[in-house]
């Protein structure tokens, strides 16, 4: 997993790789083991482009009653979630870069970010084995985990409980 970060890929384009990619296999078709990896081939070509489906950037510690509305008023938002890696903590949103291709390359390689340049295959999120130290993904985890965690009683983040139905006698 990249942070702070970008959607983004390593391509070869305009040389005999791409070409031949080009050619006979669409990217993101066949998926194999990073260390199967044939001589003069890319990782990317076997990948559904992962790295530009998302952009993950930084976000300061929540510690407090407030801080935690902030990270529950985030994932009120469609495709967005925080995780925690290595005591930081990120938000993460899942949107395709508007670049990428149907085939999984990039549409502006020649003038693609430097961040998108700089990323390399060596720690990519390419394997499904990822983890998180912490991942929430709903407002409803931000409650439980802010009343774990920081809340203090009288002070709830969630609805009122409704009052209960009358019984009919
Ligand atoms: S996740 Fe890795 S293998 Fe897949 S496109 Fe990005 S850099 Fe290439
Ligand atoms: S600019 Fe290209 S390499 Fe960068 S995220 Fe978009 S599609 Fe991926």
């Amino acid at each position: 997993m990249k942070y702070a970060s970008l959607g983004w890929r390593w391509l070869v384009v305009g040389n005999r790789v791409g070409v031949d990619v080009m050619a006979t296999v669409r990217f993101g078709e066949q998926k194999i083991n990073r260390d199967q990896l044939p001589e003069g081939k890319v990782l990317c070509e076997y990948c559904t482009a992962k790295c530009c489906r998302y952009f993950a950037l930084p976000i300061d510690t929540p510690e407090s009653f407030e801080d935690w509305e902030f990270v529950r008023w985030y994932l009120l938002h469609d495709r967005a979630s925080v995780f925690l890696d290595e005591d930081n903590w990120y938000l993460l949103v899942h949107t395709t870069c508007k670049h990428l291709g149907d085939d999984n390359r990039c549409g502006i390689y020649e003038t693609r970010p430097q961040i998108c340049r700089d990323y390399t295959t060596d720690n990519c999120e390419y394997e499904d084995s990822w983890t998180y130290d912490k991942y929430l993904e709903t407002p409803e985890q931000v409650w439980e985990y802010c009343e774990a965690t920081v809340q203090k009683k009288g002070r709830s983040i969630r609805s009122p409980q409704p009052p209960l139905l009358p019984v009919a006698h």
